[in-house]
């Protein structure tokens, strides 16, 4: 697989740290409101990649971060936490509004049958490991403390100025137009590792005791401490939206490589921004949309997910009403098919070789450019063009699937609803009695469901059925 790789920005070939294995990292939600459409496009194409790993036979351990403290409003050190906002606006404390909002984003992201990580992790559950990881900084002279927080001395990390292909020099111009609280800052883009719970954050409600006393961890520490702690000091992947590249990401690697000596992440995953009507999507322009929301409208929610995988991850998409329903259009033909497929009488034919010959080639040319940093619109287009070619329904089906592995629109569930449970039964016990060698029983219970109407397909991914 190739992928554009943010820190060399080229595309590279993706080859492991461990063969066969991939540690992935994804900065996940601050669970302080509702996730909207921009998080479910970002978490979709995580989700492409995860599955697109796995479908080239890498066992993929994935991690997910819950920011639950020390996100502020800004970015940078500016604002009050997004926790302690959520909870005034909310009315509820910051550990109700983060459970709430943590569930109410798997809920979301469920809806768009994005897999859940293997490791999800909340910074508030992770303080220790922060506290040991600041700690270990100021020990190496790469942060100091001050009366309001402990910051991290950027100047101390010289290769900061050329991340992501950054200039510091602009990012100082920046950071000077803010206004700056962190008035002990020695330098403007020194970000806090430790807040202290002292004037603007003196009443703040979580806070932990550190070496440096009352307080609680910034933002960027919470990444870098636990994608450490769960995938070690140089892991694969790390994926995050491109707002990460100027502040969140290089922080991360700063604090991590100036504590370990060594790359945080080998490969670095950016995606573009999912726009609404051509604006940033925003309350004071009444665009923000939930999942829920476009489903209220009558579309579905793998709707949804089809209409983000018409545009390429790295490039910003527009959401419009017009192209969701165009999406949901696109999304019906392919159930329509997967169901006609399912229940038309289609006998097994031999083909011809012509015939066998385009079938792989579908294949082939599907999975070289989810291959080529997954580029799924073209993957869209050869499944159109092999669903309008002249190979049998049966084929279409079994290719469709295969590419539903990294599309990930549930087709094989579609293909299923029309099969009675006791037939589905059979099938999952003829899959046993196959895996443990017994195969003329097996083949006892492959007639048992041929007498009862229905024929099945052995594929990759499992048993599908065909109407006799
Ligand atoms: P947040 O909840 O703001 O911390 O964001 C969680 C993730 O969603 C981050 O990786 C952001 O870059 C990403 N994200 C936020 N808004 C959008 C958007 N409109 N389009 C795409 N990704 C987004
Ligand atoms: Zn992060």
């Amino acid at each position: 697989m190739k992928i554009y790789n943010s820190i060399s920005r080229q595309i590279e070939e993706f080859v492991p740290l461990k063969k066969g294995q991939v540690g992935m990292y994804t900065c996940g939600p601050t669970v302080y409101m509702f996730a909207h459409i921009g998080h479910g496009r970002k978490y979709v194409y995580d989700d492409v990649l995860r599955r697109l790993l796995t479908a080239d036979g890498f066992k993929v351990t994935h991690v997910q971060n819950i920011t639950d403290v020390g996100h502020l409003v800004s970015d940078a050190d500016e604002g009050e936490d997004k926790l302690e906002k959520g909870a005034r606006l909310a009315n509820k404390t910051v550990w109700e509004v983060a459970q709430m909002f943590t569930d109410s984003f798997f809920a979301d992201m469920d809806k768009l049958n994005i897999l859940r990580p293997d490791i999800s992790c909340k910074a508030t559950d992770h303080i220790p490991a922060q506290i040991k990881l600041v700690q270990k900084l100021v020990d190496k002279g790469f942060a100091y403390d001050t009366p309001e927080a402990v910051y991290f001395d950027v100047a101390k990390f010289p290769r900061y100025d050329h991340l992501f292909g950054q200039n510091l020099q602009d990012k100082l111009v920046a950071a000077r137009s803010d206004v700056v609280t962190g008035s002990y800052k020695k330098n403007p883009v020194d970000f806090a590792l430790w807040f202290k719970r002292i004037g603007k954050f003196a009443d703040h409600s979580m806070h932990w005791d550190s070496p440096w006393g009352d307080g609680f961890p910034g933002w960027h520490i919470e990444c870098s401490a636990m994608s450490m702690e769960y995938l070690g000091e140089t892991f694969d992947i790390h994926t995050g939206g491109e707002d990460h590249l100027s502040i969140h990401h290089p922080n991360e690697i700063a604090q991590a490589e100036a504590a370990t000596g060594k790359p945080l992440a080998r490969y670095w995953v950016h995606h573009g921004f999912l726009m609404v009507d051509g604006a940033k999507m925003s309350k004071s322009l009444g665009n923000v949309y939930r999942v829920t929301d476009v489903m209220d409208k009558g579309f579905s929610s793998l709707a949804l997910r089809y209409f983000f995988l018409t545009a390429h991850y790295k490039t910003p998409q527009n959401f419009t009403w017009s192209a969701v329903a165009a999406a949901q259009s696109a999304y019906d033909k392919v159930v329509s098919f997967v169901r006609g497929a399912q229940t038309s009488a289609v006998t097994r034919i031999s083909l011809s070789k012509e015939k066998l010959k385009k079938i792989d080639e579908y294949r082939d040319r599907f999975w070289t450019v989810l291959n080529n940093d997954m580029n799924v619109p073209q993957g869209l287009a050869v499944m159109w063009e092999m669903l309008k070619s002249n190979i049998p329904d049966r084929d279409k089906l079994d290719l469709l699937l295969d590419f539903d592995q990294v599309l990930g629109l549930d087709l094989v569930n579609i293909s299923e609803i029309a099969v009675p449970d006791e037939v589905k039964q059979l099938a999952a016990e003829r899959e046993r009695l196959r895996k443990s060698g017994e195969f003329v029983k097996a083949d006892e219970v492959r007639m048992q469901v041929e007498k009862m109407g229905y024929t099945i397909n052995d594929t990759a991914h499992g048993p599908t059925f065909t109407k006799k």
